[in-house]
């Protein structure tokens, strides 16, 4: 009932020739891959190279990251309206890495949801917990304090457009992923949270991924959790034959 959904962060890598090579790569193999949402978040320096790449295919646009702000005087930034005129589907906010390098609060998320919603762009919105905050058993309160911030004042007709990422910070980039149960627990207690907040129907159609050193070995086991709708995925999303095989466990789902 809710359709999986692979998404490839490839962070800061890639120049415009690399991300040409690799998105027509997997234009190539994905063509006919129907079953799955699939969706490609290049650098933006490699997005207007990407949609035209990616034009007419089943292959989606994305950012990594956007201002809270349509337009005016922000020096360096860029806002979802352009991204938007690029031809982005879906845009990433409050992935770790912006929240630990660049203070990215749930408030600021927050604010770029709500821009994105307006311009008509799905938002990715990413939460999870530390290692020293899973150890101390804080994992919960870091959920429910993410998704509380994040999702203020977002209507349940708005939240069906959000897919929420779980990402346990201790998981991303470290080869060391959450097992399938250790995933589905966190993925079980979003739902119940936006059950609590929202409704029984939204909580059933909100599509939540899992990420955190996923891989062509480990996806399949996640996958197969009833919570698990599919995976944000960082460094194997780099190359093609790997982000390929993730796709292809996914779209057995
Ligand atoms: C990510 O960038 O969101 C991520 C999960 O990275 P990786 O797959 O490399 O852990």
């Amino acid at each position: 009932m809710r359709r999986p959904i692979i998404a490839g962060n490839w962070k800061m890598n890639k120049t415009i020739g690399e991300s040409i090579e690799l998105s027509t790569a997997l234009k190539r193999v994905l063509f006919d891959e129907g079953s799955v949402d699939i969706v490609l978040c290049p650098p933006f320096t490699a997005l207007s190279e990407v949609a035209e790449t990616i034009l007419d295919s089943n292959l989606a646009l994305g950012a990594q990251n956007c201002f809270w702000e349509e337009k005016g005087a922000y020096t360096g930034e860029i806002s979802p309206l352009m991204l938007k005129d690029l031809g982005c589907k879906y845009t990433i906010v409050g992935h770790s890495e912006r929240r630990q390098y660049f203070g990215e609060t749930n408030q600021l998320v927050n604010k770029k949801i709500k821009t994105l919603l307006k311009i008509g762009i799905n938002p990715i919105m990413c939460i999870g917990e530390n290692l020293e905050e899973r150890e101390s058993g804080k994992t919960f309160d870091i959920i429910n304090n993410h998704i509380e911030g994040g999702l203020l004042d977002i209507s349940s007709d708005e939240l069906l457009k959000i897919t929420i990422a779980y990402e346990p910070v201790w998981a991303i980039g470290t080869g060391r992923n959450a097992t399938p149960e250790q995933a589905g627990e966190v993925h079980r207690f979003i739902r119940k949270k936006i059950e609590k907040l929202y409704n029984g129907e939204s909580a059933t159609l909100l599509r939540i991924q899992y990420g955190g050193s996923v891989t062509p070995e480990n996806i399949s086991d996640l996958i197969k959790d009833p919570d698990i709708d599919g995976a944000l995925v960082g460094g194997a999303s780099l190359k093609s034959d790997s982000f390929v095989k993730i796709v292809k466990a996914a779209s057995n789902k």
